[in-house]
């Protein structure tokens, strides 16, 4: 294999979960030069049973997914670059992350996102591997803007669109099988080498391997009419996030320095620092990012959320 070639190479890969981590594993020890990771969450004790860079150290100081990988990897290869971003990837920010990378890999837990990475990818010419994990089915496909099909011809506006909290169901082996495979077919494409033509299709409990050929639409709405309505829809405010929680998004900028100072004295400070400020009112636990981007846990009303957010953290 070309060292010198990965060294000098630099990937993307969103989400750092099940997939995430291990993808980030594979690139890490096959020695790509730089790696940006970005996710929004930090690690919780259920991680563990499928998400391989963290322990229970990590759950138990609940530390940003990505600071704790970078930390693990930084361990397993020094020679590379960890670039990790605490963001929650929206079309305001995916062109900027993944600008210069040679590849962008998908582990992500839902569709929206993949839909707009794929817009993002086909928009700015940039490869890009399409995994999903449910249960003990997986799914990659490699899309090569202007060459291949993209995951809008394969899949149309789809009827299951919104995201599953299903991940508890999720077996470990398939998320490790899937990120396998898109590991390979990312060293393949960083090395110029031949990839495999058609999307895979996996259940891994029950032996059955099947390619699926996916046709490039002419009349595709991404990669034919190159109307990219992912990448040009709206930051959603509010979002229902997996496990009792509720993501919000500031309309202006907050400073989690001044937050800290004006909050201190009447809520239940659990933990400041460079990341992060958390803290707890009743039963709901706040973890502001830096950006201001919150997740309010215990709470799954997204009105019931943003009331709380406006009263204590700001508009
Ligand atoms: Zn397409």
């Amino acid at each position: 294999m070309d060292k010198k070639k990965l060294l000098s190479s630099k990937i993307a890969i969103i989400g750092c979960g099940a997939l995430g981590t291990h993808i980030a594993n594979n690139m890490a020890r096959a020695g790509v030069g730089r790696i940006i990771i970005v996710d929004r969450d930090f690690v919780e004790i259920d991680n563990l049973q499928r998400q391989i860079l963290f322990d229970e150290e990590d759950a138990v100081k609940r530390i940003p997914k990505v600071m704790a990988a970078k930390k693990k990897l930084k361990k397993i290869n020094s020679e590379i670059e960890i670039i990790p971003i605490i963001e929650d990837v929206n079309p305001s920010n995916i062109e900027d992350i993944i600008k210069d990378v040679d590849l962008v890999i998908d582990a992500t837990d839902n569709l929206e996102t993949r839909f707009l990475i794929n817009d993002a990818c086909i928009k700015n010419d940039i490869p890009w591997i399409y995994g999903a994990v449910i249960g003990t089915e997986g799914m990659s496909m490699n899309i090569l803007p202007g060459k291949t099909a993209c995951l809008r011809c394969l899949l149309q506006m789809p009827t299951s669109f919104l995201p599953t909290c299903e991940t508890e169901g999720v077996l470990n082996t398939a998320v490790a099988i899937i990120a396998s495979i898109e590991s390979t077919e990312a060293i393949k494409i960083l090395l110029n080498k031949k990839i495999r033509e058609e999307a895979i299709y996996i259940d891994i409990w029950n032996s059955i391997w099947l390619p699926i050929k996916v046709e490039k639409k002419k009349d595709c709405i991404a990669c034919g009419k190159r109307e990219f309505e992912f990448l040009n829809g709206k930051v959603t405010q509010v979002k229902t996030l997996c496990g009792n929680a509720v993501q919000i998004n500031p309309t202006k900028e907050i400073l989690l320095k001044d937050l800290y100072n004006r909050l201190k004295e009447i809520v239940d400070v659990i933990d400041f620092n460079e990341y992060f400020l958390r803290f707890k009112i009743n039963d709901y636990e706040f973890t502001v990012f830096k950006n201001g981007r919150t997740i309010i846990k215990g709470c799954n009303d997204e009105k019931l959320a943003k009331s709380l957010f406006s009263k204590y953290i700001g508009s």
